[in-house]
């Protein structure tokens, strides 16, 4: 086999192991807020509906996008939580796990 077609080959190869992966991003679905693993956390996706009797230090300028443990970029209306493995919590959501960027 020539180079081209080695090529091509390799080429084709890694779009075909690309594709599935970037749909698997896209098919991320945001956190369901009553799901037991968010009651459980205390999220909601806007953080203006935190239960602020269970979490009276919540505050309302507290939201994931200002959250270390967010990893969304800045102005996404939403982003990865390693709390919340293969799902999306809102930028404007909270969680009593909160911990504020430095
Ligand atoms: Fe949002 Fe941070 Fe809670 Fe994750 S840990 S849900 S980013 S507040």
């Amino acid at each position: 086999m020539d180079n081209s077609k080695r090529n091509f080959l390799k080429q084709t190869v890694a779009i075909g192991l690309t594709l599935p992966l970037a749909k698997i991003a896209f098919a991320a679905e945001n956190v369901d807020e009553k799901s037991p693993q968010a009651s459980a956390l205390g999220y909601v996706s806007n953080t203006k509906n935190a239960d602020n009797s269970k979490y009276p230090k919540h505050q309302a300028s507290q939201q994931c996008s200002g959250c270390v443990l967010y990893q969304g970029k800045a102005g996404d209306k939403s982003g990865p939580c390693p709390l919340f493995q293969g799902k999306l919590v809102s930028a404007n959501g909270w969680c009593g796990s909160f911990v504020a960027k430095a």
